[in-house]
């Protein structure tokens, strides 16, 4: 800065009152008109501290004193345009913008001093074409500003013109240099008082940036506080932020380019050192380019992907301790170029925003761990209890709940004491060991009091967590259902028991064959021999079947999480495998029916998942059906495609429903009538359907047939 306001207006107060004097030394002159204008001016302009206002009342003041069309002219820095305030001798003001091309202010601006220009010995094009030489029939008294000798720095180029001034004139070719300079003083001063009140303006902004910022830990609604209001500070088009991804080595913009017309548009994003953001996030320091096209560090892929058109670029690092985390990145100033002052300003507030940022990050990972420890917790099947060290449950997962069978009732907040009782051991006795003990996880076997007044037998492990000071923060404690431990101990071996008992049957059959054939008893009877390979080979079938049944429910409990990725064409997949399933109904008697709506959208999940799915309920409709239809029907209903597959058969008792997915069950019809199976085909299904979402539904009445609706959720894309 070169001085404060007040400094200049005496300095140019101090030069104009000698340019009058030495006008008074002109006898010709007549001081009068001319001093009066000067008086009028320095009182006029003395009250105004804007720039185009100093413009305005300045026009409006040589206008009406002079009786001569008055101009009076400032461009930007770029001189890319000019303001123009053209006042008539009635004082009637004209505001216009001119393009600074066209506007034929050059000689005037770059001239030394005040000139008369004659409209003859203008360049031809400029007289006919420039806006200028429109309002003038002869000459034109012009004088730059500011004056050439005006002392400062800021004041932007522009003009006094006065269109076919009078022969005599108080504003005349020597009078008008004073003027100029008179009038440079108050616009230098006017400009200052400006660019003071944008620094308040940037001030007041960044303060309420950094207030802001403190104030939230999401990470959008950080974005959506800085951006808009650097962006208008910044004049810029854009403002956006990118962050890096460490291990891909990668800048990701988190902020759509043009606003909500780009939002479908992928995240545009850069390798760290491509690009004018992947330089800054390189070398940890700011870059100011004003034609992008021309620097060699840009690069047009972004503009190209979005049809956007970068012009200048504003981009500095945001660093939290040393590490640079990203950019701050403003595109295309609207009026005029990046510069310094702007650079300095997105710096000051890349640091907050580079450490809320952080923090917001932070948060976000410490909230999806919470949510993640909470999943675990409510999502275990044992029973999990947290205290404080006085033994205020703090919080119960649904497993304990259901162990206690306390139904609704909130336990958090109750003592332990009263909320756990146990038999033979006191759950307090064992608390306190758990308080006391160093071992990791001591436990406590016993039968826990349910609130039907049953016991359940328990195996309860408990275990602190100590706090920094070595106090006692917290005490897990987990329920192990043994009741059900058992039961799932009793499951496996009915299983199997079960499989021995399958896979004896057809062996035993199979050897009694093979022997009777190695006995030569169809040695002179080919009938006879083909009947016992049948026999041989169908329970061979039965056989692999049931193995590779086993092997596919080994691979979906190891698989549950499948690709997400995966989908599958429905239509398609029924074309497989309705064709001959129908062959089989019809073989044995059966009417086979199929209504399949074509072009079904694709559905989640594998298609070996469908496959066994779909094959699993056809193969039982046929299966428990001696007489009569089976048929499957498939349509789409809101985001699901549902599968219906309805049979004629044996149908199922109403208490066997709820154990109808459970692993190995059979109805007691089922295994009466001696209908081959192994119980684990509906449980695979069940599986199944919960890897990719879906859900099935039974109804069923015994004796009249069975009907199984399966909703499998549509694929994404
Ligand atoms: P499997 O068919 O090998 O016995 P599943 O798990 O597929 O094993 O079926 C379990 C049981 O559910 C069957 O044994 C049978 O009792 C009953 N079930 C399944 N589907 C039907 C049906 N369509 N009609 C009557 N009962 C059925």
């Amino acid at each position: 800065m070169t001085g404060s306001p007040e400094y200049s207006l005496a300095n140019l107060v101090h030069q104009g009152y000698k340019c009058t004097n030495m006008n008074a030394r002109q006898p010709t002159l007549g001081i009068d008109p001319t001093r009066l204008l000067w008086e009028r001016l320095a009182s006029d302009l003395g009250k105004i501290f804007d720039a185009h206002g100093v413009c305005a009342a300045a026009s409006f003041a040589i206008a009406t004193s002079t009786d001569t069309l008055t101009l009076v002219s400032i461009s930007d820095p770029d001189r890319n345009h000019y303001d123009v305030w053209i006042c008539d001798s009635n004082g009637k003001i004209d505001q216009d913008r001119w393009p600074g091309k066209e506007a034929a202010f050059n000689r005037i601006v770059q001239a030394n001093g005040p000139e008369l220009y004659e409209k003859l010995e203008a360049p031809p094009r400029e007289r006919i074409r420039s806006e200028l030489w429109q309002l003038a029939s002869d000459s034109i008294l012009a004088v730059p500003l500011p004056f050439p000798t005006t002392p400062g720095q800021i004041t932007t180029p522009g003009a006094i013109c006065l269109v076919d001034p009078p022969k005599v004139c108080p504003v005349n070719k020597r009078t008008i240099g004073p003027i100029a300079i008179q009038i440079s003083a108050f616009l230098e001063r006017a400009l200052l008082r400006q660019r003071s009140d944008q620094q308040e303006v940037e001030f007041g902004i960044m303060s309420e940036i950094s207030t802001s910022l403190t104030s939230t830990l999401h990470l959008d609604e950080i974005i959506v506080q800085v951006t808009d209001a650097v962006r208008r500070v910044l004049g810029a088009e854009s403002l956006t932020i990118g962050l890096t991804e460490p291990n891909r080595r990668e800048i990701v913009f988190v902020e759509a380019l043009m606003g909500p017309s780009f939002n479908d548009m992928p995240p545009a994003s850069f390798q760290i050192g491509q690009g004018i953001a992947g330089w800054v996030a390189l070398h940890g320091e700011p870059a100011i380019v004003n034609d992008a096209y021309a620097d060699h560090r840009f690069s047009s892929k972004v503009d190209r992907d979005t049809g956007f058109l970068t012009n200048s670029v504003l981009c500095v690092p945001l660093k939290a301790e040393q590490q640079t985390i990203g950019v701050l990145e403003a595109l295309n100033k609207q009026n005029g170029k990046f510069d310094e002052n702007d650079s300095r300003l997105l710096q000051a507030i890349s640091g907050p925003l580079a450490i809320a940022i952080e923090n917001a990050l932070l948060h976000s990972d410490v909230l999806s761990e919470k949510r993640r420890i909470e999943t675990i917790f409510a999502s275990m099947s044992d029973g999990l209890m947290t205290t404080n060290a006085k033994g205020d449950i703090t919080a119960a997962n649904d497993a304990l709940i259901s162990l206690l069978d306390v139904g609704d009732t909130v336990i958090t907040g109750e003592a332990v004491a009263t909320a756990i009782k146990m038999q033979p051991d006191d759950f307090s006795e064992f608390f306190n060991q758990v308080l006391q003990d160093g071992r990791e996880f001591p436990q406590l076997a016993g039968n826990l009091l349910r609130k039907n007044g049953e016991y359940a037998p328990v195996l309860i492990s408990g275990t602190k967590i100590d706090k920094e000071d070595g106090s006692v923060d917290e005490v897990i404690f987990v329920f192990s259902d043994l009741g059900q431990i058992r039961e799932v101990e009793r499951m496996r071996d009915d299983f199997f028991n079960n499989i021995v008992h399958e896979l004896r049957t057809p062996l035993a059959t199979i050897l009694m064959y093979a022997r009777l054939l190695k006995e030569g008893k169809a040695i002179d009877d080919p009938t006879r021999a083909n009947r016992f390979l049948g026999v041989i080979e169908r329970e061979s079938d039965r056989l692999q079947k049931m193995v590779r049944q086993m092997l596919q429910l080994a691979k979906l409990e190891s698989d549950t999480r499948q690709r997400q990725s995966e989908s599958t064409n429905i239509n398609l997949l029924l074309e497989q495998i309705l064709p001959p399933l129908a062959d089989r109904a019809r073989e044995k008697g059966l009417i086979f029916k199929e209504v399949v709506q074509p072009r079904l959208p694709a559905v989640k999940g594998s298609e070996d998942t469908h496959y066994m799915i779909i094959k699993n309920l056809v193969e039982n409709g046929i299966k428990f059906t001696p007489t009569g239809s089976v048929s499957v029907e498939a349509w789409l209903q809101k985001s699901s495609v549902l599968v219906e597959i309805t049979d004629e058969g044996i149908g199922i008792p109403k208490e066997a429903l709820p154990n109808l997915f459970q692993r190995f069950y059979r109805t007691k019809s089922a295994v009466e009538r001696g209908i081959a199976g192994t119980g684990l085909g509906l449980y695979m299904v069940k599986e199944g359907l919960e890897t990719i979402g879906g859900a099935i539904e039974v109804s069923s009445q015994e004796g009249k047939g069975t009907r199984f609706t399966v909703s499998l959720p549509i694929a994404d894309d």
